[in-house]
This record gives C-alpha cells, sequence and structure tokens, in this order.
C-alpha cells in the first residue's frame, strides 16, 4: 500500500502578528511548523506502515524552505518526501493549490492520500476535498479513526458535531485528519542523524501532470479585495459591587443597549 500525505509547511500562528497599516501577516522572525492537522495525518500514515508494511510519501507545495517541513516528517519516518516548488505556483489559492498538488499525486501511485482537514494559516479546509474531486477518487473528510480491513478497503470513522459515522471505503481514497485521530509521535533520534543527507526530490512545475493555466495567480479565483484587522476595544468597565447588583447592573447595561 502506498500513502501520500500532503503536508504543509506554516507560520507557528501563537507567534504571528498583523500588520495593523496594510492587514497582512507578519512572517519574519516567525517560526514555521508543520500544520498540526497534517502531523496526524502522517502520524496515522505511519501506524498504517508499521502495521502493513505500506510505503510513506510526504508531499509539500511551497518554497524552499518548505524542505524542512519535509525533513522533520523524514525523521518522523516517511520514506520519500516531494516538494513542488516553482514561481509558476506563486499566488495559488486553495484552488490552484489543490490543481498543483493532484497534479503531482497524478505522478505518483497512490492507494490513500491524507490531507490534515484545515490549514491554521489558510483556515479553508478546501485542498483536501478538492483534490479528490480533481482525481475523482472518494473522500472521507473528519476522519477520528482508521482501520485497514482489506487489501483494498479501509474502514473509517468519520465525526460529526453530535456523533460519528462508520463508513467502509475501496482505496483509492483521500482522507482529512482531525486532531482526535491519534497523538502524532516526535521525531525518532536515529532518524535525525544523516538527515541532511537524505534526498528530496523537487519537483517544477514542468514534473507534474496537469493543465499550466490552473496554476498560480492565473489559476485562481479567489480575489482578496480588502482585509483589516479588528480594533481593539476600550478597556471595559470594571464594576465594584456585590455579586447581585453587579448582574443587575451588567443587565440594566446591556437593555440599554438593546442586546438583550
Ligand atoms: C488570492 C490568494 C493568493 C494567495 N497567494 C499565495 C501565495 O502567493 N503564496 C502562498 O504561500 N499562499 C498564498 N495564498 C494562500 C494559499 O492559497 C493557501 O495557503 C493554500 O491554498 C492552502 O489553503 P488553506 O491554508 O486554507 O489550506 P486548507 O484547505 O485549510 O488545508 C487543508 C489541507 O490541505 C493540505 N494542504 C494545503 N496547502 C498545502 C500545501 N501548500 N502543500 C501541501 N499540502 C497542503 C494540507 O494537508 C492541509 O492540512 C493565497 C491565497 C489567496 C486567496
Amino acid at each position: 500500500m502506498n500513502i501520500v500525505v500532503c503536508l504543509k509547511q506554516v507560520p507557528d500562528t501563537t507567534e504571528v502578528k498583523i500588520d495593523p497599516k496594510t492587514g497582512t501577516l507578519i512572517r519574519e522572525g516567525v517560526p514555521s511548523i508543520i500544520n498540526p492537522d497534517d502531523k496526524n495525518a502522517l502520524e496515522e500514515a505511519l501506524v498504517i506502515k508499521e502495521n502493513t508494511g505500506a510505503k510513506v510519501i510526504v508531499l509539500s507545495m511551497g518554497p524552499p524552505q518548505a524542505q524542512t517541513a519535509l525533513r522533520e516528517a523524514m525523521a518522523m519516518g516517511a520514506d520519500e518526501a516531494i516538494l513542488i516548488s516553482d514561481r509558476a505556483f506563486a499566488g495559488a489559492d486553495t484552488l490552484a493549490t489543490s490543481n498543483a498538488l493532484a497534479g503531482a499525486l497524478r505522478k505518483l501511485d497512490y492507494d490513500v492520500v491524507f490531507a490534515g482537514r484545515q490549514a491554521i494559516d489558510g483556515d479553508t479546509a478546501q485542498v483536501g476535498p478538492e483534490i479528490a474531486e480533481h482525481l475523482g477518487i472518494p473522500q472521507i473528510t473528519y476522519v477520528e479513526k482508521v482501520d485497514v480491513t482489506g487489501d483494498k478497503e479501509l474502514t473509517v470513522r468519520k465525526a460529526w458535531e453530535d456523533g460519528y459515522e462508520v463508513v467502509k471505503v475501496n482505496t483509492p481514497v483521500l482522507l482529512t485528519a482531525i486532531k482526535e485521530l491519534n497523538e502524532p509521535r516526535y521525531m525518532d533520534v536515529k532518524n535525525i542523524f544523516g538527515l541532511f543527507d537524505k534526498e528530496i526530490t523537487v519537483w517544477s512545475a514542468d514534473d507534474i501532470d496537469v493543465d499550466k493555466s490552473l496554476l498560480g495567480l492565473k489559476g485562481s479565483p479567489t480575489k482578496v479585495k480588502r482585509s483589516a484587522t479588528k480594533e481593539t476595544k476600550g478597556q471595559g468597565e470594571i464594576v465594584n459591587k456585590p455579586v447581585k447588583e453587579a448582574v443587575s447592573y451588567a443587565v440594566s447595561k446591556l437593555q440599554e443597549k438593546h442586546y438583550i
């Protein structure tokens, strides 16, 4: 079984600040990490590898620095890493990103494609489902448990807001992982040694199987008209009264402003 994990390098959003003038993220000096849901996806792929001997390939679209995330994935236990990187991908929205990743997947032999549910910087949760659509394969989102129950069959538990659904699916299939799926492992010390000798395959737009008009800015129908940062609120009012009086006071204030 071949498993491909789509893995995005993201800025650690606990460290990110917004430039109030431009409304864009200040990325300088911000550490990058593997997108958390993608780590859960990778962990599950590695568990399946341990149980079945599957091969695990990590795939990322991004600038050359994204190799750091791919190396970390290999230190966790991934067998191969592919970075697709090209100026032709610049300005990609989610549709162009998913087209590029699907183009790379068409060059690979895969049974299971894992993605995270969503990336913490973009937060759209669109890329995984879009890849499945481009490839014409079934998808199960919000996956919280995976069992390999046959040569070409998985039994998957999908989370709903108020319960779960158990689905049997034949491969090839795309699954999107949520944090409830597992607890990602740390990098393996013995894999860390020699990690920088390991080769990462880098593909350009010419190496993948996709119509080039679907890539980058020209393949991106999303247009950002305006972005804004929330203005900071005032300090509020501290009410130093006994609890009952304070509650009545708060209620009267809310009524005054027609909130209740
Ligand atoms: C108009 C526009 C222009 C943009 N221009 C740029 C740009 O120039 N450069 C730039 O870096 N971003 C750019 N972005 C942001 C970029 O489109 C998104 O970061 C990207 O499409 C992923 O969307 P998301 O973060 O919402 O991922 P989600 O859909 O939330 O991610 C779901 C899952 O998909 C997979 N995935 C997502 N992205 C990748 C990836 N790159 N590689 C591997 N797996 C992935 C991961 O498994 C992830 O967990 C732009 C966005 C817009 C709207």
